[in-house]
């Protein structure tokens, strides 16, 4: 099924409820169908197969989404925040022959042989064509590249089937109701961002979109339209939390938020747990290649977790909960074969949302299993524990140590403001344990090394502590430990 049946699915009832708000903008489910089909018009009238976006969150941004699969184009949202040199060479890679870019962009994509940049003003501006026209389909919907986190960003190709396979369980499985006014700071190429767009319109709700996060501007669109529902990054939380305690602020509308595209600290999960009494919170995990979320950690497993006495219960609040009922998962070792439970070893899936395709290749195994690339294990009830990429998984003497756990404990150190954990080359252990270190006062490395030394093993005592100013983040977020990996073996050689 196509994702714009998705949104004409959800137009056909709704009507003139509003289904986007930016900025000043506002436009209602029927709007939104009526330009989507003016958008697909004129990607339909110009030859070539894809089509590019490189801007904010706007309401071109859907236009584009849902033009480009009315027009049976795959859609590529690319990364407007790189260089312009990187940025060039992703358009060099994925080819497209239309561009929309926001106006003061559009001279950074300008004069790439064979691409032509349609203005977001020109798509806005664009008129209905007098003769009808006839939605065309082709089986990819979009082309997103993944962060780059682990080196240089794959093409990863999602097709309708995966998309609306994950768009209908997700929203039928939440059970979210319409009366929602939803709530997008992630940035359009990624892969949240692309679900923000689809489950929020399929529902029916309202989504209130941000050209680019920052706190205040969260917590001010929050409290302006009402906001119900919302969907952050780990560390997009913490700042809000800082900006809601130095506003001494509260969000008094909001009901939902839910949270993944990497690691929560625990101390953060259980501020904002405090903090926000009245918020449900769901702990996502997905990929790029699944089509974003596969698990997750209910509400209820939430308050279950802070409430309970039984360390089972507990520890699940750094989980990210159980399989959606669509995904089958298993952890497998090395070999391929599946491991018992509570065993470390591979995260593997398959669904029907599952792609594992990149351009010109898929990275799907056998009976259409995809590896991750993640480290994890699942406890006696199938509650699931993501540790990480597995070359981030520390290999100490043969002892596999999870940097999360580390990071969790010297997170609460009341002199730390922000940790890394990662392995280091060591040639009596094969790997050590480095910590690298944002303290809001100076302390000395012995006292943060005594403070793991009386909550973990001592085998995850870091055998280096190192301090910087700021550590190494994406801009969705991520920390980017390969960078900080490059620069750290000199330092531990010197
Ligand atoms: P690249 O694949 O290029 O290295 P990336 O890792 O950022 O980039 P994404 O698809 O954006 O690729 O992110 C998916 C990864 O983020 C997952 O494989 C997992 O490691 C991490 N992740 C996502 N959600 C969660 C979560 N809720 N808890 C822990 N980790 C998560």
């Amino acid at each position: 099924m196509n994702i714009a049946l998705l949104m004409e699915m959800a137009a056909s009832g709704l009507g003139d409820r509003t289904a986007i708000v930016s900025g000043g903008q506002k436009l209602s489910y029927d709007e939104l169908q009526r330009r989507a089909l003016i958008s697909a018009e004129l990607f339909a009238a110009r030859a070539g197969e894809k089509i590019a976006y490189v801007g904010v969150n706007s309401i071109a941004f859907p236009l584009a989404l849902f033009g480009s699969a009315l027009a049976g184009k795959p859609f590529t949202p690319l990364n407007y925040r790189l260089p312009d040199t990187e940025l060039r060479r992703l358009v060099a890679r994925t080819a497209p022959a239309t561009l929309v870019a926001d106006d003061d962009m559009a001279p950074r994509v300008a004069g790439i042989d064979g691409v032509e940049v349609v203005t977001v003003s020109e798509l806005l501006a664009a008129a209905p064509q007098p003769a009808g026209f006839v939605p065309a389909e082709h089986e990819i919907a979009v082309l997103l590249f993944t962060s780059g986190t682990t080196g240089e960003p794959k093409a990863g190709v999602l097709r309708h089937a995966n998309l609306t396979s994950y768009v209908i369980s997700t929203v039928e499985f939440m059970a979210a109701g319409e009366d929602e006014a939803a709530l997008v700071s992630v940035p359009p190429y990624h892969i949240a961002g692309i679900s923000a767009v689809l489950t929020s319109i399929y529902a029916g709700r309202t989504l209130v979109q941000l050209p680019a996060f920052t706190p205040e501007g969260w917590v001010e669109a929050a409290a302006e339209h009402g906001v119900t529902q919302a969907m952050v990054v780990p560390t997009m939380l913490g700042r809000i939390l800082d900006t809601l305690d130095q506003e001494g602020k509260d969000l008094p509308a909001m009901r939902h938020l839910s949270y993944g595209g990497g690691r929560m600290p625990e101390p953060v999960i259980r501020r904002a747990m405090a903090k926000l009494p009245n918020v449900s919170f769901v702990n996502a995990y997905g990929l790029t290649e699944t089509s974003s979320t596969i698990a997750f950690l209910s509400p209820e497993d939430h308050r279950a977790a802070i409430a309970s006495d039984d360390p089972k219960w507990q520890r699940r609040l750094s989980s990210v909960g159980i399989p959606i009922p669509s995904i089958e998962l298993d952890i497998r070792d090395p070999e391929g074969q599946p491991v018992p439970r509570g065993t470390a070893g591979e995260i593997w899936v398959r669904g029907e949302q599952v792609s594992g395709e990149y351009l010109g290749r898929s990275a799907l195994r056998e009976g259409g299993w995809y590896p991750t690339n993640d480290a994890g294990w699942m406890d006696e009830d199938g509650y699931l524990f993501v540790e990480g990429r597995l070359d981030d998984v520390i290999v100490r003497g043969g002892e596999n140590i999870s940097p999360g756990e580390i990071e969790d404990v010297l997170r609460e150190h009341p002199a730390v403001a922000d940790v890394a954990v990662l392995g280091v080359p060591d040639d009596e252990w094969g790997e050590a344990v480095a910590a690298v270190l944002v303290v809001r006062e100076p302390t000395p490395a012995e006292e943060l090394r005594d403070w793991v030394k009386t909550r973990l093993r001592s085998t995850k005592v870091p055998g280096l502590v190192l301090f910087r100013d700021a550590l190494p983040y994406n801009d969705t977020g991520k920390l980017l430990r390969r960078v900080l990996k490059q620069e750290l073996v000199p330092a531990q050689a010197a």
